[in-house]
């Protein structure tokens, strides 16, 4: 079976030896030795001044939305994981949909101007398969409105955007090390942001609140990651190089391979030393989409539609049409992805979709 991404895993021998340490030390939690060894790692790797790991890429999205958009109307996009969405909804503030670009898929700036009204106090963009939002144009717009800017990064582990980490824009922006990523403690996050003032609240925020044992800064909720969940980012730590460049092998053979006459695949915005975390497609319309979709599912390959639907068709969200997004959702589809990926695979896919777009 071929899924939409494998999972990498270190060897046993190598988690173990990391995992050893938290057994030995009796210290399983509570931001032992080795989520502070991660995060330092990280903090080395990614070129962050400061970050926190968290227990999941949600949690940090709810905790930045807790601070900054005070229940208010939050701009975002509809073309992202259901989380962006749903974090606001939790948080009880207002998602107002602003549609996407075509080409990069991220939230369209030249919209979001006359989308504010006196209620809003936030703008949720996604850095969608760890393209970049168009970051200085959203600045420009905040400052000018007076808004906070978070950005959900959780696909942009690695990602550098005119030299410097995509993490270090925006007010604060959260990642996500969920399995199916490209880094990963098989459950797992971080938030980022450059403000002293801020990281002291994001820090606070997600040990209940705690300032020392019995006294509190304020109101806080559990964010916290395991030792047991470190050990494997630090298994993996070595191999980042290796996933980054087996994933750019993987990007050129399809690039090499698929028709792309009639297929359109993410144009990533200029300035951007990418991470070749997802591999989406556009195909021609729904219904090749589907039809390749069976054929690749008979033969036991599984490719996602991420993301499908767009997010304002969702029941609970019900929002006004937002034509890019639907229609761009309607038609992507994310190939398999993942280092161990083997050749001949690749073609045998690229051989159905070739087939299904003429
Ligand atoms: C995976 C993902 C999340 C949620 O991350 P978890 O670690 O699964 O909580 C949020 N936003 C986007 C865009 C994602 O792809």
């Amino acid at each position: 079976m071929i899924n939409v991404t494998q999972t990498f895993l270190p060897p046993l021998e190598e988690y173990m030896t990391v995992f050893k340490r938290a057994y030995d030390a009796r210290w399983i939690t509570n931001r032992g030795s080795l989520v502070l060894e991660l995060e330092s790692k990280l903090q080395s790797f990614l070129g962050v001044n400061q970050m926190i790991i968290t227990n999941n890429g949600t949690t940090p999205l709810q905790i930045a939305l807790r601070l900054l958009a005070n229940q208010g109307e939050v701009i975002t996009t509809p073309f992202s994981y259901v989380a962006t969405s749903s974090a606001i909804v939790w948080d009880r503030s207002t998602p107002v949909f602003v549609d996407i670009d075509p080409e990069y898929l991220t939230i369209d700036e030249t919209k979001i101007v006359e989308a504010i009204t006196e209620r809003t106090t936030a703008i949720l963009a996604t850095h969608v398969f760890g393209n970049p939002c168009n970051v200085e144009a959203i600045d420009r717009i905040a400052k000018r409105h007076n808004l906070k800017v978070i950005y959900d990064g959780a696909h942009c582990f690695g990602v550098k955007y005119k030299g410097s980490s995509l993490f270090n824009y925006g007010d604060v922006s959260t990642c996500s090390f969920h399995a199916t990523k490209l880094f990963h403690t098989g459950e797992g996050g971080a938030m980022f942001t450059e403000s002293h003032e801020l990281f002291h609240k994001l820090y606070y925020s997600h040990n209940f609140g705690h300032d020392g044992p019995e006294n509190f800064h304020g109101l806080g909720i559990n964010g916290k990651i395991s030792e047991l969940q470190a050990a494997m980012g630090l298994a993996l730590l070595p191999y980042l190089e290796q996933i980054m460049a087996e994933r750019k092998r993987v990007y050129d053979h399809y690039e090499a391979e698929l028709d792309l006459r009639d297929i359109q695949s993410i144009k990533i915005r200029e300035g951007t030393l990418w991470n070749y975390s997802y591999f989406p497609i556009l195909m021609p319309s729904e219904n090749t989409l589907l039809k390749a979709q069976r054929e690749l599912n008979q033969e036991r390959i599984f490719p996602r539609r991420y993301f499908y639907p767009s997010l304002n068709k969702i029941p609970y969200i019900n929002g006004p049409d937002m034509p890019v997004s639907e229609n761009i959702a309607s038609r992507i589809l994310c190939l398999p992805m993942y280092p161990e990926l083997q050749k001949p695979d690749q073609e045998r896919i690229c051989g159905i979709i070739n087939k299904n777009i003429c």
